[in-house]
Parts: structure tokens; sequence; C-alpha cells
């Protein structure tokens, strides 16, 4: 077995992982199968591109009570690489399972099960600090248990980590399993919270966990398969997901979309162009919608999983994943939350983000602020420039990046760019500061973002400014003044910088001659 990282994008990667059975991608998504209720065939996996799959060893092992072990993958006929559940989630269901952990390990063996999950035990959602405490140290006594009587090493194990949330615990959880070596680490009772949208607990439950994991192992976030978070889920390391959701939800006629969930009965036609929808109608969805739902119900409900699978691994690819989330969370108030809190954590996600990107990235206002990139740019700021000198030249840095080769500027930049007494400095709505030292680093000139900000962003972008040209100590400061962010900075300069040594010039109005001339003779009578 393996897992090898082929890309990264804030704390989310591509990978693949192989297994005796075959190698997926990552991130990936185990749809859950029931074992006694085959809906979809091989073919329809093959065609999503779904090289990997999940059932409960549980429900199997009781469905076949008395009957001889049988190879998962013929039970299931699918020859691909085939996880197994140990029945946790049925103790968190109905308390108590009625076998072993040794026995489920044991069963998942002769199955021949590609990935095999301990039987843990899931703290859940209502659980007090006691009780959470308790399930972490069971887990870990079942988890020694399990290692001393697992006899295949061909199978990948997976050790879960529990905790609920309580933060405190789940970390204790994840530091006692990091010790043992697992080949995937997993993340349990998220469902509830998923079901509540209380993302903000779970993205804390995330972190807490991944924070004590060893990061080159893949981390499986149990029970999630809803679209509409995996982007979410994936920016925070989350390599794997499993889920019946697909399947349950289209029983309820329930239409799975990146955006959220919508009633068949709500809908008139469909946007989606997947092969179960692309000539098909909601209203011929819900007509042949029997027990089990509509089969292409079901179908739809997959390839709407796995087209946002594809496309989060495309946002990694080219770097965008951030942009993607800021997409994603304007689809409902409570996604904005999960995105606000995961930008909490932006100095986690920085240290995994590439320091340079095959393309530029988007500055969309605010929400883009805690980027990684930005928070970069602002940690490197003030060692930027070495040498202090005595005049700064503040300069607009709008129109064309990078800002000294702006044809509106480039010949007052160029003019002063080797002078000894002075440093260049402009004002970006963007960046706020950028010296001349960073104007070509990444992605300072790659960088798509707004013209136009309202007066309160405004204001703050100038004061970053003010605040940056008042740590060179100058003696002198020479602005050239344009538009209303200019005005903002003057405004910010002028309540630092006494009227003698603040020199504004009106970009608008002067010729670049003009300005050259002005501030060589500002310079001259400073000397
Ligand atoms: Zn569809």
């Amino acid at each position: 077995m393996s897992f090898q990282v082929h890309g990264k994008d804030l704390l989310g990667r591509i990978g693949t992982i192989k297994t005796k059975s075959g190698a997926f991608a990552t991130p990936h998504m185990f749809p859950v199968l029931d074992p006694h209720h085959r809906v979809l065939g091989r073919e329809f996996f093959d065609r999503v591109g779904i090289h990997a799959v999940m059932t409960n060893a549980y429900l199997l092992k009781r469905g076949l009570q008395g009957l001889d072990p049988v190879d998962v993958h013929r039970t299931l006929d699918y020859p691909g690489s085939v996880a197994t559940d140990s029945g946790a989630y049925q103790i968190l269901e109905y308390g108590h399972v009625g076998v072993t952990a040794e026995e489920i390990v044991g069963y998942q063996e002769k199955i021949n099960t590609d990935i095999g999950v301990i039987l843990d035990i899931p703290t859940g959602f209502r659980s007090d600090a006691l009780r959470a405490r308790w399930t972490v140290d069971e887990t870990v006594r079942r988890a020694d248990r399990a290692l001393e009587v697992i006899t295949r090493k061909d199978i990948l194990w997976v050790g879960p980590v529990q905790g609920g949330v309580h933060l405190e615990e789940v970390e204790r959880s994840a530091r006692e399993m990091a010790k043992r070596d697992f080949a995937i680490y997993a993340l349990g009772s998220p469902t509830e919270l998923m079901e509540t949208q209380r993302y903000d607990v779970l993205v804390d439950m995330i972190v807490a966990a991944k924070k004590a994991l060893p990061t080159g192992k893949p981390f499986h976030l149990f029970g999630a398969g809803h679209p509409v978070l995996f982007p979410f889920l994936v920016a925070l390391g989350c390599d794997l997901f499993d889920s019946a959701a697909y399947a349950l939800y289209a029983r309820a006629g329930r239409y799975l979309t990146s955006e959220g969930t919508q009633l068949l009965g709500d809908m008139v036609e469909f946007a989606c162009a997947c092969p179960a929808c692309v000539d098909a109608s909601p209203e011929e969805f819900m007509k042949s919608q029997g027990e089990e739902g509509d089969t292409r119900l079901v179908q739809h409900n997959l390839w709407a999983c796995f087209s946002e699978l594809r496309r989060i691994r495309e946002a990694i690819r080219k770097g965008r994943l951030w942009e993607l989330l800021e997409l994603r969370s304007h689809a409902h108030p409570a996604l904005k939350e999960c995105f606000d809190r995961i930008s909490q954590y932006s100095e986690s996600l920085e240290r995994s983000t590439p320091a340079v990107k095959p393309h530029g990235i988007f500055y969309l206002g605010s929400s883009s602020d805690n980027r990684p990139e930005k928070l970069r740019f602002v940690s490197k700021l003030s060692g930027s420039v070495e040498e202090k000198r005595k005049f700064v030249l503040v300069l607009p840095g709008r129109w064309r990046r990078p800002y000294h080769e702006d044809p509106r500027y480039e010949s007052v930049a160029k003019a002063f760019d080797d002078n000894p007494k002075v440093s260049i400095c402009f004002y970006s709505l963007i960046w706020g500061p950028v010296p001349i030292e960073l104007d070509e680093t990444f992605p300072i000139a790659q960088t798509e973002g707004p013209d136009t900000v309202g007066p309160v962003v405004l204001r703050e972008r100038a004061k970053t400014v003010s605040e940056f040209v008042q740590s060179l100590q100058p003696r002198g400061v020479i602005l050239v003044s344009d538009g209303p962010f200019g005005r903002a900075v003057k405004t910010e300069l002028s309540k630092t910088f006494a009227k003698r040594s603040l020199t504004v010039l009106n970009g608008e109005s002067l010729k670049p001659d003009a300005i050259i001339k002005s501030a060589s003779r500002k310079l001259v009578r400073n000397a």
C-alpha cells in the first residue's frame, strides 16, 4: 500500500491510495453499498470513475449468519478496492452489536477486505465529557487488541479517532492513535453535526484531530456524503469520506447538488447534465419513484458527489481551492459560517499552501483577507525593505502589474529606483503597501482584484499603507495621489507626518515628467 500526494492547496491534497485490489484517487468518497441489496452495477461505477466502495462488515456478517465468509468482492460483484466498516455506527444506533473487536477484525480478514476498520466506540454527539473520555480510552484499548490479532498486513487498517464535540478528547484520541501504526486515520461521529449544520464545531473537531496525526497518512471523515461540504472538508485535510446519503436521500426524493439539497417536487427542470438527468425531468423521476426511489436519482446523487470531487481536485491543481470555498460559502448562511470558521485557522492553511502556484489568484474582497497568500505577504512585509532610506516615494499600484511597469508611473518609478535616498512603495487595494522589493514576488503581480472597495475597507487599507511608511522612519514622504484611494492614503499619512515632511503630488493632473521634476526638487532641498 502507498499513499502518494501529487498536489496540495490549503490543507487539501490530491493523492493516490494503492490497495491490493487497485488504486484510486483522493479526495474520494466511498459509496456505502448495502451488501444485501445492490442497486447499481459495476458498469455504472466504472463510468463515474468510482474505484473504491464501502460496505458494512457487521451487517454482512449478520446477514450471512451460519454461512462461511465469502470474498466481499464477490458478494458485491465489485473487483476494485473495497473498504469495510466495522459496525461502530450500529453501536451508536442500537448501543450494542453482539460481536467482539477481535471477531470483527478476523471476519474482515476472511472476507478479503482491502481497507478494514477496527471496532471503535463512537462518542456520538450528546456524550458528556466523562463518557467521551471513556469512549476514547475504550477505542484505544480495542485498537491495541485489534493490532495484536491482525494477521493480514496486505489490508489497510483504519485507526478511528473519537472524542465527539469535546475537542481536548479529540486531540488526546488522535495523539494516542498516532502512536499506533495505522495505514489510515479516521474521525468519527460527525454525522449529527452535519445534519444540524453545526459546521463550526465540525471544523474545530477536524482541526483538533489533524493536529496530532501524522501528515503523511490519509485522513478519513466517517459519514460525510454531501457534495456541498466536500470543498470545506477537503480544505481542512480530509482525504476520504464514506456515505450512504446518496441512496438514502434518493428514497426521500432528495436531489443532491453542490449548492445544497433540492426536493424533486420543488423542481421544474434539471440544471445538471449528468447522464441520469440530461434528458429527463424532475416529474419523470417522481413518477417512477418506487420504494427505493428512482435509480436515476440514486445515480444523479452519486454523479453530484463525484463531479464535486473532480471540481475540487481541479481547484487544487490550479491553486484555487480558496476561491472555491468563497464561492460555496455564498450558497447558504451555514456554509458562510463554516467558511468563516476555517478562515480562523488560516495560519495552519498557510503552512501547507504552495509558495508559487501555476495560476494567479482572485482577490474577492475582505473574505479573501485571510487567505494564505495574503497572510504570507503580510508576514514578509516588515522584513522586505532592508535598508532604511531618507525618503519614501509612495506611488499608486493599480492598473498594471507588476506595479512598477504600469505605463502611467513607469517612468517615475524608473527615475528613482536606483536612488540611494529613496525607497519606493506602491499602494494597492488588494495588498495595502507593496514595497518595490516585493512587487514581482508571487502572487502580487498575478492577482486579479476589484478596482473599487467600500469606504471602510478603503480607510483600513490606507491606514496599513501609512503604518508601513511610518515603519521605514523616513525624513520625508512624497505621495503621488491618484483617485479615492490616493486621497485616503493622503489623509492617513497627514495624521502622522508633519506638513513639511509630506509632499503630495496630484497624479491625476500632473504628467510623469512634472512628477519627476517636483520630486527631485524636493529631494535636493531636503538633502
Ligand atoms: Zn444529474
